[in-house]
């Protein structure tokens, strides 16, 4: 599934040279994204970084104060939040406390003035889709937190909603409940074949969800990609260092193996550490860059290894943060560096586990880093 790399496929959504201003703020700057039909989308960064704004505008709480919002083609300015085909669904939930469960997801279709029959069919429905059909008669407070999320998403969906929104949906869950719902999520979604956009500063969620994901900046979008190419190819230090754990070195180009734009390979020189880099070269010698390498990518030994030229530093082990699955060592240089390289446990019994207080070798291969230029 990835109509985006489909030049003829018409977006769903086309937010059109969208500017948002309140008073003199700048909330949304001058931004274009499209959005494909059935994709789960997540809008990512900061908090203030107009990611609801972003959202309430597609929802019609909120209009555009330059550009336009294109759904299936048309416009879709003026149009009152209750005639999109869009709704939305927020953190707090919004259940209302002295209605049960099945009424609470009843209740927008009442208002819709809906046939009971047709009501009682989709809360039906709704109750079977959300695993809650044995908790019809109950009240908000007499549900779990992620029971009442559940009921919220019923509610939300019951409308049936061509694109469904949501605002930190998962944010009240704890952690094991979050990621179970994350997969519930994406059951239904892919069930109903409908577009859902989400917002979150939660960067393991929208990786988890994501068809793809826009990472975005102070009103502007830094990258939209899949969750994959903005872990291993992300465009700029900002969003490298959003997504996931990641060293970056700031340094200047010292040799490039090639012309602007050809593949080759780029030597840095990071205040005395010499790294190459096999990629195609974006910048000219001289030029300062910042090298970004995973901690995964880096190997950390005890053993002094074979080439030490380029991509190899030599410190103390600082820190070590044991995650079960794998440990995150923070290396501290002679300059007082440091650099995080990261390792899977496959057994706490190894003949020389590396501690704290170690020399140890950090080395990286040269196609396992980044150079990037902004
Ligand atoms: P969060 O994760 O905290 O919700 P966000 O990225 O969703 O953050 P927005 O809610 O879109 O951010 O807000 C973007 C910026 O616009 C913020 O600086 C916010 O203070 C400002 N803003 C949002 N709504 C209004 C408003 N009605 N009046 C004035 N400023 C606003």
């Amino acid at each position: 599934f990835s109509p985006w790399t489909d030049p003829s496929a018409v977006p769903f959504i086309r937010f059109e040279n969208i500017t948002k201003r309140f008073g003199d703020f700048t909330a949304v700057d001058n931004l274009t994204l499209d959005i494909y039909e059935r994709e789960f989308f997540s809008l990512l960064g900061p908090s203030g970084c107009g990611k609801t704004t972003l959202m309430r505008m597609l929802a019609g709480f909120e209009e555009p104060t330059e550009g336009r919002i294109l759904l299936q083609g048309k416009d879709i300015s003026g149009v009152p939040p209750y005639r999109r085909p869009t709704n939305m669904m927020f953190q707090s939930y919004a259940l209302f406390p002295h209605m049960t469960v099945e009424k609470n997801i009843a209740f927008g279709l009442e208002q819709d003035n809906l046939p009971k029959g047709e009501i009682a069919k989709r809360v039906e429905e709704m109750l079977k889709l959300v695993k809650l059909e044995s908790f019809a008669k109950r009240k908000p407070n007499q549900l779990s937190g992620g029971q009442r999320q559940r009921v919220a998403l019923a509610r939300s969906l019951a409308k049936r909603p061509k694109v469904l929104l949501l605002d930190e949906p998962l944010g009240a869950l704890d952690k094991k409940l979050r990621e179970e719902t994350q997969f519930e999520l994406m059951d239904i979604q892919t069930e109903l074949g409908l577009t859902f956009l989400i917002v979150t500063h939660d960067q393991e969620e929208a990786m988890t969800v994501s068809d793809r994901i826009a990472v975005m900046d102070k009103g502007i979008i830094m990258q939209v990609a899949t969750p994959a190419e903005i872990y291993e190819a992300p465009n700029s230090r900002y969003v490298a260092d959003f997504i996931g754990d990641i060293n970056i070195l700031e340094g200047t180009v010292a040799t490039t193996g090639s012309a602007l734009g050809a593949p080759g390979e780029v030597h840095i020189d990071c205040d005395g550490i010499s790294v190459a880099v096999e990629q195609e070269c974006q910048a000219a010698k001289g030029d300062k860059v910042a090298f970004a390498i995973r901690p995964e990518k880096v190997r950390i030994s005890q053993d002094r290894p074979a080439e030490t030229s380029a991509n190899v530093v030599y410190g103390e082990v600082w820190d070590i943060g044991y995650l079960g699955d794998f440990s995150v060592f923070l290396v501290k240089l002679a300059d007082d560096r440091i650099v995080r390289a990261a390792q899977a446990n496959v057994s706490r019994l190894v003949d020389r586990p590396i501690t704290f207080g170690d020399m140890v070798w950090l080395t990286w291969s040269r196609d396992a880093g980044l150079v990037l230029t902004r």
